[in-house]
């Protein structure tokens, strides 16, 4: 049985320190006014991308994580969404920005946001590492993107194929072994 690799490097550790620490800085900036930052991690992708982004941020936060049913083995969206773990602590009143790692269709977002949206937070934004736009098939929001990356199946970086690939600190593309 092949195994895939992860050979492709499209973004490097450099690159995207450097986007995340912009991307910090843009949140900092719009959430100026705001007392209290509340951010909510979507495990397990999202997570080197949460703490590289709120290690460069001096702003007062609090962190949660979630976690949502996930492809599998699949290299593809079921369109199925399912809650996992629920968050440790009520949003009501908060300024809330919900850290993925990519939206793809969308799919996944659309359904977060409309369970958190349903508990009243004060805000609502999103936060994307990774941005497939040709892939979407519902107009879900996310203010702040990473990068926007063309159809191919990433990992590296906290995204994993079949759970492996989450340490590798670049984001690459996975290439089947013929
Ligand atoms: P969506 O619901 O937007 O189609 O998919 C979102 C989820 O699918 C992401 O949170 C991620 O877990 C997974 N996903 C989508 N594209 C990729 C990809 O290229 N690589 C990996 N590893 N996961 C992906």
């Amino acid at each position: 049985m092949p195994s895939p690799t992860a050979t492709t490097i499209l973004l490097s550790a450099d690159r995207i320190r450097q986007r995340i620490e912009g991307m910090a800085a843009q949140i900092e900036q719009d959430y100026a006014h705001v007392d209290h930052l509340h951010l909510v991690c979507v495990l397990k992708g999202g997570v080197m991308f949460l703490t590289d982004l709120v290690r460069t941020m001096t702003r007062p936060l609090t962190l949660d994580f979630i976690a949502l049913s996930s492809y599998g083995q699949s290299t593809s969206s079921s369109g199925e969404v399912k809650l996992l773990k629920d968050l440790d602590t009520p949003i009501s009143g908060r300024d809330v920005i919900i850290i993925e790692d990519i939206v793809d269709t969308g799919l996944t977002l659309m359904y977060l946001q409309d369970i958190l949206r349903a508990r009243t937070p004060r805000s609502l934004r999103t936060a994307c590492l990774l941005s497939k736009p040709s892939r979407r098939t519902v107009d879900v929001k996310v203010e702040y993107i990473g990068f926007e990356i063309e159809d191919r199946f990433v990992v590296g970086y906290g995204l994993d194929f079949d759970q492996r690939f989450r340490n590798l600190p670049y984001i690459a593309a996975l290439d089947e072994v013929p």
